[in-house]
């Protein structure tokens, strides 16, 4: 997922060369050793998870059409009479106007309707006026036609997770109209039919107990928390909604047209160009990369190069402070939405008999709130000392280039000045956009591909047009085994889209594998994901030529794809990344941005776009290097996010004196950190916990990170230049981590890959901060 908090502070990772280093907020406290910058390895990495599906056996066996794009004619077909014909009519305003005497726009929208073919591939160019009759004709069939539960639930799950996910990467006023429309009716009946099993259960419990005559107060407070239990779902799905919404229309409502050259003084050409172009689209005809205008918006790539590059520093604290403030104020105040989430949230723990909702979302994973928070202080105590360095480093630096700023550097000068050291102290001028002239997208997919082959040895094909897509430039992928069998495929939707697209990245199930949803009674349905990146698009004739954060964004989500995608389970609750606890899952997708330091995998996939050379030997070596630069500053940062998500999710009182901002800087401070500055509402954007699945978790990427770390050691003992040993050691990653999933606790499925307990040790030595604790 994507658009952040730190992201302010923005992509960035300290360890690499091209990343930047946020410093986010922070300044040192003078008189101590610990500081506080940050990392901007904030992307959105949502991840859609999928909840229990209900499976029945086979009834009958089902042909396999691809769906047709007939449906684009629906409202002007004949009408037929349907057994889906509904009492529910659509009377959304987003429904186009028909003649009078045309069929009435239900039964019109139900007819060929896509969403409600038998498809094998969703229908991802439905149009907004179908989702509203689609949904409605499937909950009536559910209720009328028992016999087919298990294939109607799942695709009302499907197609219910592709809408939302269009309104992911196409968002528009329409569809919003339909989902918002169609909601209620859906969590109404979802209700219905949870409540059969709590009821059944709590009656069996009841029946068997002593107090079975008497079992009206307690049978009544069962049914009672399952009701209220599934209104608050609602409620809390309502807002999360509203969150993301807000972050997208405030993020777009900003816009800054610069005409004079000055301005834009220390940017790069790419940033230049992708300016350029923005006001192009705007009505600027006449924009050009070299004289403008430019238009600078909020979306990542736009404002990140302003924070990295933009020498005229009034510039950069507007930009800063737009951001750091979106979805804040106004009609779009994200403030009040968040207190009533946490305050739901509380609700439902209590309901559940749990203190607080972290205890609730951490019941099964991994982690206790107590283990967690023992992780982050662990990491603060090694990071602690090497982020004050840092601050000291960007101190002195900025007062040998004579930046008058230097000894009070603010928040929009950090991220700039570290840039600047970064290329001093690696020597490299203008590292991100000399880099970028490497890392072409179809390079990089194709050397993403050979090592997946290496390692897994699985084939992966382009399959563009066997499915639909909602956008020409989403690409469609076909994975194949060694003998040639398909067994996966995934969409790819690799560019930012500020207008109607939200930003980060991330990677989310369409449909799992599973046996009892075969469509032709034999072989399995394959999983379907998409992976979702918002990266530099193509500027002008050239490829996306892209970031080195942006390349390890897309080996992280195409990590996540791996886990769902080779599962060796067919049974649809346990297959992929389904059943996986929540501080397990950035397990696979950490391990693979390992591979981007990988020499042979890089050199790989490093060529110049125009002429084919390969990276530099001496820029490769500068780039390791640079793996750890700032590494203490941006995992303090980390620890951040983490810790602000956990206090808020333990002790934080909704409504009572302390705000949620307040407890960010309490935070920051108690890490070491300088509190970010009083305008900061960074929390107003920080969807991953209260729009995304992150609630309560965040500190799992740090906790899988561990893991990750961990499991590539095992590549590293085993030789990685040793071609055999990779395979080998790939193959026993892939039989285990990838393919059991969420089947096994993931400690023990971890065990038998390494052969042993995971250790911090790794991840602190691929920061270079082993020493500091040793
Ligand atoms: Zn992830």
């Amino acid at each position: 997922m994507r658009r952040i908090p730190r992201r302010a502070l923005a992509t960035g990772s300290v360890s690499t060369a091209t990343v930047l280093i946020i410093v986010n907020m922070l300044t040192l406290m003078v008189s101590t050793t610990c500081i506080a910058l940050s990392r901007s390895v904030y992307h959105h990495r949502h991840h859609l998870h999928r909840y229990a599906r209900h499976h029945s056996p086979p009834k009958k066996s089902f042909p396999c059409p691809l769906w047709s794009s007939s449906f684009s004619f629906c409202l002007q077909s004949p009408h037929k009479a349907t057994s889906l014909s509904l009492s529910n009519t659509c009377p959304s305003a987003s429904a186009p106007p028909i003649a009078p005497q045309a069929l009435p726009v239900a039964d019109a929208c139900v007819e060929n309707n896509p969403l409600l073919q038998n498809f094998e591939f969703p229908p991802f160019d439905v149009e907004a006026k179908h989702v509203c009759p689609g949904i409605l004709a499937l909950l009536k069939k559910l209720e009328s036609n028992l016999e087919e539960l298990a294939r109607i639930v799942d695709q009302l799950d499907v197609v219910s997770g592709m809408i939302r996910h269009l309104k992911a990467v196409k968002d528009t006023v329409e569809l919003r109209a339909a989902i918002e429309e169609v909601q209620a009716e859906e969590v109404k009946f979802e209700l219905r039919l949870e409540q059969s099993k709590p009821i059944y259960n709590a009656f069996k419990a009841l029946q068997e107990s002593p107090d079975w005559n008497v079992p009206r107060d307690a049978q009544k407070r069962i049914v009672e928390n399952q009701i209220k239990g599934a209104v608050l779902n609602e409620e809390l799905e309502k807002l999360s909604s509203k969150f993301a919404e807000n972050v997208l229309d405030a993020t777009k409502e900003f816009e800054k047209l610069i005409t004079d050259k000055k301005d834009m003084e220390g940017l790069p050409a790419t940033p230049l160009g992708l300016a350029a172009q923005t006001a192009v689209s705007k009505g600027h005809k006449n924009a050009t990369p070299e004289d403008g205008p430019w238009v600078i918006t909020l979306d990542a790539p736009s404002y990140n190069s302003i924070m990295q590059h933009a020498r005229n520093r009034a510039l950069r604290e507007e930009i800063y402070r737009a951001y750091v403030t979106r979805a804040s104020s106004g009609d779009l105040d994200n403030t009040l939405i968040i207190d009533q989430i946490l305050k739901l949230r509380l609700e439902q723990a209590k309901l559940e008999d749990y203190n607080n909702y972290a205890e609730l979302r951490m019941a099964m994973n991994m982690a206790t709130v107590d283990k967690a928070e023992e992780l982050l202080e662990k990491l603060r105590s090694a990071s602690c000392d090497a982020a004050g360095q840092d601050m000291e480093d960007l101190k002195r630096f900025a007062k040998s280039q004579g930046a008058k700023e230097s000894d009070n550097l603010r928040h929009w000068d950090i991220i700039f000045w570290s840039e600047r050291l970064r290329e001093s102290k690696f020597d490299i001028s203008e590292v991100e956009e000399e880099l970028r002239q490497y890392f072409s997208l179809p390079n990089v997919m194709e050397g993403l591909f050979n090592l997946a082959r290496t390692l897994f040895e699985i084939e992966i094909e382009a399959a563009d047009g066997l499915a639909p897509v909602w956008n020409k430039d989403v690409r469609f992928y076909c994975v194949k085994d060694s003998l040639g069998n398909p067994i996966a495929y995934f969409y790819f939707d690799p560019y930012s889209r500020p207008s109607e697209k939200h930003e980060g990245a991330w990677m989310g199930e369409v449909v799992g594998q599973s046996r009892a949803l075969s469509r032709d009674g034999v072989s399995a349905r394959l999983p379907i994901v998409y992976i979702v990146c918002d990266q530099t698009p193509p500027v002008g004739n050239k490829p996306s030529l892209m970031t080195f954060e942006e390349v390890k964004t897309v080996f992280h989500e195409f990590g996540h794809a791996l886990q769902h995608m080779l599962t060796r389970h067919d049974e649809g609750l346990i297959a992929g990344s389904g059943g996986i606890v929540l501080d397990a899952v950035e397990l696979p997708s950490q391990f693979m941005e390992n591979w981007c330091y990988h020499r042979e995998t890089l050199m790989g996939i490093a060529k110049h776009y125009e002429t084919g050379e390969s990276l530099p030997e001496d820029v490769y070596r500068k780039l390791l290097t640079a793996r750890t630069f700032l590494a203490g500053t941006s995992i303090l940062s980390e620890i951040r996010f983490a810790s602000v998500d956990l206090q808020l999710h333990t002790k934080y009182v909704p409504g009572g004196l302390e705000s949620v901002y307040d407890v960010d800087r309490r935070v920051c401070e108690k890490i070491g950190m300088i509190p970010p500055p009083p305008e900061d509402r960074f929390l107003c954007t920080f969807d991953h916990i209260f729009a995304g699945k992150y609630a309560a978790g965040y500190y799992g990427y740090k906790w899988a990170e561990v893991l990750s770390a961990d499991a590539f050691s095992a590549f590293e003992d085993a030789g990685l230049n040793d071609s055999q040993a990779l395979k080998e050691t790939g193959q026993r990653f892939r039989e285990t981590i990838l393919a059991l999933g969420g089947g096994k606790d993931p400690l023990q499925a971890f065990i038998e890959f390494r052969g042993r307990e995971p250790s911090l040790d790794e991840l602190l030595r691929h920061n270079g901060l082993l020493l500091v604790v040793a």
